[in-house]
This record gives C-alpha cells, sequence and structure tokens, in this order.
C-alpha cells in the first residue's frame, strides 16, 4: 500500500497544479492559460492556432551588427538569424540558413523595435469640425489607421498599444497587419474608451459616442452592469486590453477591473486625482499621462507594481497650442512643471514607465521626433541613453504583458527589431536615422521607406496556359 503513496501524492500534486493554471494563471494575464506546447496567437489574447499560422517563409541573416539587445547590456558586435517569425541564433559568423536574404549591417545599430504603449489609430483628424473632417464612419476610420500606421513604421515603431479607437477598425487593421497584408506596427488594441456620461472624451468637442452610435471610438456607461457589459462587448470584438477613462463611481472601476481580470485582460486607466486612486483600490494595471494624484497614490502605485505611461508629448503639445482649455471633465491644472514634477515623484517612488506619444488629431504627422521627444523627456527624468531605449522595448513589452516574446533580442524572441544608421544608445536623437524595420521576420521598411513583402501568385483554379 505505501509503495502506491507516492504515486498518488504526485498524481493529487499534478491535480492541484493543474487548478492553480486554471482558469487564468493570474487574474490579468492568458499567457498561462496552456500547456507550453500549444501554439498560441502573438497577441494578449493567447488564442490556440494551427501552427505557422501569419509565419511568413525563409530566413534572413543579418551580418555585422553593432547589437544593442534591449537587456540592458552593452551593444556588441553580433550576426542574427531569423527563421520564419523568430530569431533563432546570435553569433558571430556560423552558416546561414538555405536561400536566406543576407543583410550586411555594415556596424550600424540593431536594436528591439521601439514599443509605444498610448496610440489611437483611428480617431478623427480634427476634433468638433462637420462633414467629412470629422468622419466618424468605419471606413474612415480603417483608411486613417492605415494612413498612420505607415507613419509608426517609418520610425522604427514595431507594436502599438491602441488604448481607444472606432468600432472593429483596429481589430481588423490588426488582423491585415498581422498577415502581413498592410505593413505597420503589431497593433494590440483595447476597441472603445470606457467611460461615465460625460466623462473624458464624450464632451467639449462634438464626438459621437457609443452605444448610440455603436461603432464610436468612445462607450459611455451607466451603472457596474453596463461597464461590465462594455467590457465583454470590446472583449467579443478582439481585445487585448481594456482602458477605462474618468469618470466613475467606485462599484463601476471596480465591475469593469473585475470582468476585465476575470477574462484575462490587462487594464489601463486615464484619470486624474480622486479617480486615480478609485482605480488603483479597484486594481488596474497602468495608468495614463502625468496628471495630478496624491503622494499617497503614488505609493500605492509603487507597492501594487503598477505602471506609468506618463505620455508628456501630448500635454508638451497642448501646452504650446495654448492649454488645456474648454473641458468640463478635467479639472486639474496644467503647465511644464506640474507634469515633469509627477514624473520625478513616480520615478523616485520606483514606478516603473514606458513610452507612449498619444498622437490624436494629425499630430503622427511629427513623427519620428513625436517619439524622440518622449525618450528627450524621459532623459530629463534622469534616464540615461540606453535606459531610454530599455523604457522603450523591453519595459514596454512587460508592461504590455508580452515579454515572453518581444522587447529584447534573444534567441526565441519574435522578430522585430530596426537597422539605426548611427548610435542611439549614445544619443537618442540618432534614432531618426531608421534605416531598415522587420516585424514577425518581415522587413516592412526598407532605406526608410515603409515597403510591401513580396507578392505571391497563387496558382488560378483555371489557366489556359500550358506553363
Ligand atoms: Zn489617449
Amino acid at each position: 500500500m505505501m509503495k502506491f503513496l507516492p504515486a498518488l501524492m504526485a498524481a493529487a500534486l499534478c491535480a492541484t497544479s493543474a487548478l492553480a493554471q486554471s482558469p487564468l494563471a493570474k487574474p490579468n494575464d492568458r499567457s498561462g492559460l496552456f500547456d507550453g506546447k500549444t501554439v498560441t496567437s502573438n497577441d494578449l489574447r493567447r488564442v490556440p492556432v494551427v501552427p505557422g499560422t501569419n509565419v511568413p517563409q525563409g530566413a534572413i541573416v543579418i551580418r555585422n551588427a553593432r547589437l544593442f539587445d534591449g537587456t540592458g547590456a552593452a551593444a556588441r558586435t553580433a550576426d542574427l538569424v531569423i527563421e520564419g517569425d523568430r530569431i533563432t541564433r546570435i553569433a558571430s559568423g556560423g552558416e546561414a540558413p538555405a536561400g536566406a536574404e543576407m543583410i550586411d549591417a555594415g556596424g550600424r545599430t540593431v536594436m528591439p523595435g521601439l514599443i509605444d504603449l498610448h496610440t489611437h489609430l483611428t480617431y478623427v483628424h480634427a476634433f468638433g469640425l462637420p462633414g467629412p473632417v470629422s468622419d466618424e464612419s468605419q471606413a474612415g476610420a480603417a483608411i486613417r489607421g492605415a494612413e498612420r500606421l505607415r507613419y509608426f513604421a517609418e520610425s522604427g515603431i514595431t507594436s502599438v498599444r491602441d488604448v481607444a479607437s472606432h468600432g472593429m477598425a483596429p481589430f481588423l487593421l490588426k488582423n491585415e497587419v498581422a498577415s502581413g497584408a498592410i505593413a505597420g506596427p503589431r497593433i494590440f488594441a483595447a476597441g472603445q474608451l470606457i467611460v461615465g456620461e460625460g466623462g473624458h472624451g464624450t464632451e467639449g468637442y462634438a464626438m459621437a459616442t457609443a452605444p448610440a452610435y455603436p461603432d464610436a471610438a468612445v462607450r459611455e456607461a451607466i451603472g457596474p452592469d453596463d461597464w461590465r457589459k462594455a467590457v465583454r462587448t470590446n472583449f467579443k470584438r478582439g481585445a487585448d486590453l481594456i482602458k477605462l477613462a474618468s469618470h466613475f463611481s467606485q462599484e463601476e472601476v471596480n465591475a469593469a477591473v473585475d470582468e476585465a481580470h476575470k477574462l484575462g485582460l490587462r487594464v489601463t486607466v486615464d484619470s486624474e486625482s480622486i479617480y486615480t486612486k478609485m482605480a488603483i483600490d479597484a486594481g488596474v494595471d497602468s495608468v495614463e499621462h502625468p496628471l495630478p494624484r496624491s503622494d499617497e497614490t503614488v505609493k500605492l502605485m509603487a507597492k501594487k507594481g503598477i505602471a506609468s505611461v506618463p505620455t508628456f508629448v501630448p500635454y508638451q503639445y497642448i501646452l504650446a497650442g495654448g492649454g488645456y482649455n474648454g473641458s468640463t471633465s478635467r479639472r486639474f491644472t496644467l503647465s511644464d512643471e506640474s507634469i515633469f514634477a509627477m514624473g520625478a515623484k513616480l520615478k523616485a517612488a520606483g514606478v516603473k514607465m514606458g513610452i507612449g506619444t498619444d498622437l490624436i488629431v494629425d499630430w503622427h504627422h511629427h513623427l519620428p521626433d513625436a517619439y524622440i521627444q518622449e525618450l528627450r523627456n524621459f532623459r530629463r527624468l534622469g534616464y540615461s541613453a540606453p535606459e531610454a531605449l530599455v523604457a522603450a522595448t523591453r519595459t514596454g513589452a512587460e508592461i504590455l504583458g508580452m515579454d515572453d516574446r518581444l522587447g529584447t533580442l534573444q534567441p526565441g524572441k519574435l522578430a522585430d527589431l530596426i537597422i539605426v544608421d548611427g548610435k542611439p544608445d549614445r544619443d537618442i536623437e540618432d534614432l531618426k536615422k531608421v534605416d531598415l524595420v522587420i516585424v514577425g521576420g518581415r522587413v516592412i521598411v526598407r532605406d526608410g521607406r515603409a515597403t510591401l513583402p513580396p507578392r505571391i501568385e497563387e496558382k488560378a483554379p483555371f489557366s489556359s496556359s500550358k506553363e
């Protein structure tokens, strides 16, 4: 009898660990749902997929790279081998896979692709204007997004966390990029911004909102059940994460965060003052913007590991344009001193901080300077150049929840990388010289210009040609 006990105990332990894995390894993380062998989608939804889905054919070898791998290590000379969508080898020399495209970096810097944690790919070009200029249709939204993807791609940005866009448009754009049909960065999309009636994003500029306009970029929700429903609608459409904004009641934000976490989605919030404290008590995973909050709230963020995406750059643009005026949903004063004082407090408390640009209206036309400006802002907070680049890559992947596949250049990781004609880890201004961009093993930018992968002609069901 005794000899069976170890086996029984082992079986019991297995059952316990299987239970611990179910239904979610962590309340805001779907990555531990599977056995490690099941192939899952390269997004935050981690849906089981047929092996090879969205994986390009062939291999690429990059020789003579000055490799800044995003781990925090100093740059070194290396060759990189990419097979399919992954980095398979980092070493000097060695044999190239048969038929591989050979790229000579010639000593230029190869580094992980940049991550922008705060975008709105489909927002209208201008607020408060009638007619086509403020087109809220799905067609207009998708076309605007497709145009903007190029600006991000040519700036060396290989992943964007889209924290509010119109209806289905961000999810359709995401799928087209993932399949290689259009060139752009990976898209991790929140879908609609969820906010209380009259909250941020619903007034001051005549924006259509859901549920009256189901395809809008903003969803007004009333009461805890409706906040849960708004989370579920985004999840059903394809959301990778959930974005909330003030104002809300404690019950409403609790319900939304609880629902999102049960579905395995992270939650980020755009809020100020007391609302940020309420969102933190509800258990959000990150807080956007450098808006006012108490010292106690900053301490709580550090203690609970809640990240910050400070997005200084849009506030600098707003201040340069005359200030944050006319809004009844936002109650704070804004100045260059106030936003950097908040940034300094967050950094001093040890809060993890990532790079987001929040380029609304037509501000994407300011790329790549807009992204580099946010790195300059991190330098102003005391980050060294390499530290700012790590914030833009490895930390960005951590805040996303994709650090098992993105953010650093290491064998086994997805091949998202850029070649820069300079040394951005010494001078971040060199990021203006992005020559080549690879996303998931596909070259999407060559010589600084967006490019499509080669067109593959498929055999027609009938053809008179004898060839
Ligand atoms: Zn925003």
